[in-house]
């Protein structure tokens, strides 16, 4: 049996395993997906455990995803965000991946949303970060807002092509914007938006992070203005299947894996 796993500090919400069990499921694999909790300073220690102990491919989440680089080899996106949430144990040195970059890529593409133009991207934290760097590689002009403007220059200083900007200029970045992104945790658990509804318009296609809850006031009013709108669990989703099939080397039962993340949520 294979065993896969998450090490995050706290776990105990993750909807990763039974997401990631659905997968096994449906293709009839032999394997398990465990949440593990290690203290929050021992990120790069479980790697080498999970390692001695014949784990085949772990998930890393909060607090974890910088301390890991310690432990892996990084892929060249990961080495650039700076973060890690999936290592691979199937080589010598277990290698580190950025699936949240993908994760929102494919969430957008999955809804067809061209992959190309403006996009604006709301964060500059650890979302912000893996998104930008996900979008600007797909040859997307990215501009990042984040409230606290300088963290925006830091960030667009490292990717390729953006800019950095506070968040009263989002009427301005979104006129002729194709795509927007919320990387904030705003609309987390209550009815707020970090965008002004009138900023918003029907050429956009928003995502939104957050997905609880999986409608966001960001989302609703997206929708109000004829805007493309793809929630938070899709990009969840989708870095979960990165993962599943940068570690099975199987294509990922998307559907199946969707419903019972839904299902769960
Ligand atoms: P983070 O690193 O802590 O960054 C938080 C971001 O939110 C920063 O840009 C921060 O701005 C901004 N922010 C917080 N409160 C704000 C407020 N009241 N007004 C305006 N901006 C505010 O968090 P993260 O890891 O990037 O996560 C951000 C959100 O994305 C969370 O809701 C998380 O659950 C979600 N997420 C979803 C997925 C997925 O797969 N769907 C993956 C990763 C994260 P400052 O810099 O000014 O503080």
């Amino acid at each position: 049996m294979d065993v896969y796993g998450l090490i995050g500090n706290p776990v105990g919400h993750s909807l990763s395993p039974p997401m990631h069990e659905a997968g096994y499921d449906e293709l009839g694999l032999d394997a398990r997906y465990v949440a593990f909790e290690p203290p929050a300073d021992e990120g790069a220690a479980a790697v080498e455990a999970a390692q001695t102990l014949g784990v085949s491919g772990l998930n890393v989440t909060i607090p974890f995803k910088q301390d890991v680089l310690d432990a892996v080899e990084p892929a060249p996106l990961a080495e650039r965000i700076g973060a890690v949430n999936t290592v691979d144990f199937s080589g010598d040195t277990p290698t580190g991946h950025n699936t949240d970059a993908v994760g929102a890529v494919r969430a957008l593409s999955h809804h067809g949303v061209a992959l190309s133009g403006t996009a604006v991207v709301v964060g500059a934290g650890g979302a912000g970060r893996a998104v930008s760097f996900g979008l600007a590689d797909e040859e997307l002009s990215v501009r990042i807002a984040n409230r606290t403007e300088s963290k925006a220059h830091a960030l667009a200083d490292d990717v390729p092509g953006a800019t950095g900007h506070g968040l009263d200029e989002l009427g301005d970045l979104l006129a002729d914007a194709d795509v927007l992104v919320n990387c904030t945790s705003v609309g987390m658990e209550s009815d707020e938006t970090p965008v002004p509804a009138d900023a918003l318009h029907g050429d956009l296609a928003v995502l939104d992070a957050v997905y609880t809850p999986i409608e966001t006031r960001l989302l609703r009013d997206a929708a109000a203005a004829g805007a493309t709108t793809v929630d938070g669990a899709w990009m969840l989703l989708f870095q979960g299947v990165e993962a599943f099939e940068l570690w099975t080397g199987a294509e990922a039962p998307v559907e199946a894996m969707n419903d019972v993340l839904r299902a769960n949520l």
